[in-house]
């Protein structure tokens, strides 16, 4: 199998393989396989090789948004190399059209985009993770998101490579909606040119946001980012914070005593202390404020014990395999994957 798909991948392909370093918060277990294939070409072709040996998939980006369970991950983890696709720039007038793999940093979205004198994207700065990520996540801050740059996504499945209208992936707050196992390839963005005032402001605004960063959130220590999407006019911090859970600890890990939507990794944690912190924090805000925190955090693979109940409209599984749960879908047969906060 591991032969097969290594030739169809033209690139890396390996068995067992440890996803905890893959990840921000370093935690879970590993992949059957692990699948870098070279090109979008490829990619279909890895992707016809595990669909017709029913081994399901998996797309994992930088892993900056995502806890992997402590059993791993049954089937293929598809990951996407910085030079999988290349770039491309278009002029458009008072915009410029620009276009990156889905494996390339979101760092990259930023210096491509200044490189054209692009601005409005200064959101983008302090945003770990990659392409992939930004738009299966549309990721961003209350300043930006990927929506509003977004032209078209391609994706690739079994059947081929095809290019999706934004429109169509029904992006909102930390929501995108892709085809069933499909895995983004490309993304096609407009960014508008700017002054140079307006560059200038950009690179202020992107400094002060990640300085903003450094001073509030425990990034000398692993970590997924915010484990909550915010409620409705509220911040999920502030409420872990009022449930009086601020620093609380389980195992290695723990919710940060310098941000409360955080959860950090002191050495050695498990995906289940993790989960444990995540089930405890929504249960007490629960209990205290009536407020039902969603996670942000994508639950990845096989969990041991078990996700707890409430957290299962949040397990993604590998495409393919039996114990498929797709977000909260009702239907697993639907066509489209709902991935929703
Ligand atoms: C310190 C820190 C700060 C953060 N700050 C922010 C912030 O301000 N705003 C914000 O929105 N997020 C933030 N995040 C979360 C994270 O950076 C974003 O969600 C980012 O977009 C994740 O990208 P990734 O490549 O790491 O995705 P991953 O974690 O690898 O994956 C996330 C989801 O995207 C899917 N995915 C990834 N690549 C593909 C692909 N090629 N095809 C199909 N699906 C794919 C995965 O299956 C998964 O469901 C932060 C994280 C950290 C650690």
């Amino acid at each position: 199998m591991i032969a097969e798909i290594r030739r169809a991948a033209r690139g890396e392909a390996l068995e067992n393989v440890a996803l905890a370093p893959r990840t921000s918060v370093r935690v879970g277990g590993p992949a059957r396989f692990f699948v870098r294939p070279r090109d979008p070409p490829a990619l279909v072709e890895v992707l016809e090789v595990l669909s017709g040996a029913a081994v399901g998939w998996i797309s994992l980006g930088g892993g900056a948004n995502t806890i992997v369970g402590d059993r791993g991950v049954a089937g293929a983890v598809l990951r996407l190399a910085q030079d999988f696709a290349a770039e491309e720039v278009e002029e458009a007038g008072d915009h410029v059209v620009i276009t990156l793999g889905a494996g390339a940093p979101i760092a990259r979205f930023l210096s491509l985009a200044k490189e054209q004198r692009g601005v409005g994207v200064a959101w983008s700065a302090g945003i770990p993770g990659t392409v992939g990520g930004l738009v299966a996540m549309n990721a961003g801050t209350p300043a930006g998101c990927m929506a509003d740059h977004l032209i078209a996504a391609e994706v690739a499945t079994p059947d081929g490579l095809r290019w999706i209208p934004a429109a169509d992936l029904h992006l909102s707050y930390r929501h995108c909606e892709l085809p069933r196992g499909a895995v983004l390839t490309r993304a096609r963005c407009r960014i508008r040119r700017g002054t140079d005032a307006e560059i200038l402001e950009q690179q202020r605004a992107a400094k002060a946001d990640v300085d903003k960063r450094r001073a509030t959130q425990p990034l000398t220590l692993p970590n997924s980012g915010s484990v909550f999407v915010n409620p409705p006019g509220d911040f999920a911090g502030r409420l872990i914070e009022q449930a009086g859970l601020k620093g609380f600890r389980k195992g290695g890990a723990q919710i940060s005593d310098k941000h409360a939507n955080f959860i950090v990794n002191l050495g050695g944690a498990r995906a289940s202390d993790v989960i444990d912190l995540i089930a405890k924090a929504r249960a007490s805000v629960l209990e205290k404020t009536g407020v039902e925190l969603k996670p942000e955090v994508r639950l990845f693979g096989d969990f041991d014990p078990p996700l707890p109940k409430e957290l299962e409209p949040h397990h993604v599984a590998p495409v393919g395999l039996a114990q498929q749960t797709f977000g909260d879908l009702p239907d697993p047969k639907k066509t489209f994957l709902r991935v929703n906060p």
